[in-house]
């Protein structure tokens, strides 16, 4: 069996990807490995498990939120809910602008996504500035819910994303 230590490992960086100056942090060799998926998603549901709350609900962050979430959403046995950009989810939707680097972007989640009163646990692969993950969060309270965690596997520290976000951050890896 794979020790957390060793999935940490597996997590790849290259350099000037998507664009010049930007490290980019690559988590799929963790899914090349199913018994280190395995290992990784036991360890996201037993931090979810250690707040002593209960979870109604996982909320995955458009894209790589979408690879993690379902699976920790299962172990916990609860739904899970996707957030996703502007325009691709049908019907009835809640709606949050956030600014990115180049300009402004839209977070989408279906209207009927969570209930009101409904403590969810956010998922993405990594924090950054925060933005996305503030995002996630403000739809969450749109639709009435609140969010117990935001979890990730990797945090880039330096910019201090966590500072921007209303619950408590947990991360795998923090660099
Ligand atoms: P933030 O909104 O916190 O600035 O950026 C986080 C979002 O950008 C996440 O959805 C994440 O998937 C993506 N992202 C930014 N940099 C990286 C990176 O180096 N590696 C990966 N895998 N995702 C990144």
């Amino acid at each position: 069996p794979w020790t957390i230590e060793q999935v940490k490992a597996l997590v790849r960086e290259f350099p000037d990807f998507p664009s010049k100056g930007v490290l980019f942090r690559d988590i799929f060799p963790i899914f090349r490995e199913p018994e280190a998926v395995e290992c990784l998603v036991d360890h996201l549901v037993e931090r979810v498990r250690a707040l002593g709350q209960r979870a109604d609900a996982v909320v995955g962050l458009d894209a790589r939120g979408f690879l993690l979430g379902p699976m920790i959403a299962g172990r916990l046995g609860v739904p899970f809910a996707p957030v996703r950009k502007g325009g691709k989810l049908p019907g009835p939707v809640a709606r949050v602008t956030y600014e990115k680097e180049y300009g402004a972007d839209a977070f989408e989640m279906q209207a009927d996504a969570i209930a009101p009163g409904q403590a969810v646990v956010v998922v993405d692969d990594l924090l950054a500035t925060g933005g996305s993950c503030r995002a996630a969060e403000e739809l969450v309270a749109k639709l009435g819910g609140s969010v117990l965690l935001n979890a990730f596997v990797i945090a880039l520290t330096g910019l201090e994303g966590a500072k921007r976000l209303r619950a408590p951050v947990y991360s795998l890896i923090e660099c």
